[in-house]
């Protein structure tokens, strides 16, 4: 996993410009079952990652936490909420909390959560390639491909399955082969 996690800023850099023009495919004219293929890629690939041995999004990113988040995290940590707002966390300019330190507090050496029941939202959901509407994610998802290695992938696998109408090269639609004349 190491290797992969250093190797990964330069393919998804190598992958970005592709990634947005497939984006700007998906927005344009989403597939009707995306929201069913993203659940399908999204489970597939994460019945083969294993996030304990990365924890990567732990690592380098902090989460958003919503007043629900305080709260029950504050409760979790038999904290009165200004206390853990205090102690653990920042605003941000839209008035969003996010934890202060990166790699997160919460995060163990064996990279296991030590809050993981009541963790925030954002973190329950994260990378959120399994969410409906896919295709409105582009810049969250585009900077996931360099910090989370299954996000990477199940981009690569959505560029495989989807038709050829929305892979780089292609433009219209491929003909239909058609047996017989006429
Ligand atoms: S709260 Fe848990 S899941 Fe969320 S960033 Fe911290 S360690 Fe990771
Ligand atoms: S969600 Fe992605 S970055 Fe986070 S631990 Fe799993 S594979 Fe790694």
């Amino acid at each position: 996993m190491e290797n992969i996690l250093k190797q990964l800023p330069k393919k998804a850099k190598d992958k970005e410009k592709e990634n947005k023009k497939l984006f700007k495919k998906l927005r344009k004219k989403p597939p009707r079952h995306l929201d069913t293929l993203m659940i399908e890629l999204h489970d597939k690939e994460f019945e083969k990652t294993d996030c304990l041995s990365c924890a990567n999004c732990c690592k380098t990113t902090a989460p958003w936490l919503n007043n629900q988040d305080v709260a029950r995290i504050a409760k979790h940590l038999k904290l009165k909420e200004q206390k853990f707002i205090e102690e653990y966390l920042e605003v941000g300019d839209d008035n969003e909390y996010s934890f202060k330190t990166v790699p997160c507090v919460f995060l163990g050496f064996d990279n296991e959560c030590s809050i993981y029941k009541v963790r925030p939202k954002a973190c329950r959901e994260y990378p959120h390639t399994n969410r409906r509407r896919f295709y409105q994610l582009e810049t969250i998802t585009i900077a996931n491909t360099s910090i989370c290695p299954a996000t990477y992938n199940i981009l690569e696998a959505l560029k495989k399955t989807l038709p050829i109408e929305y892979s780089e090269k292609g433009g219209k639609p491929r003909e239909k082969f058609r047996r017989g004349g006429g």
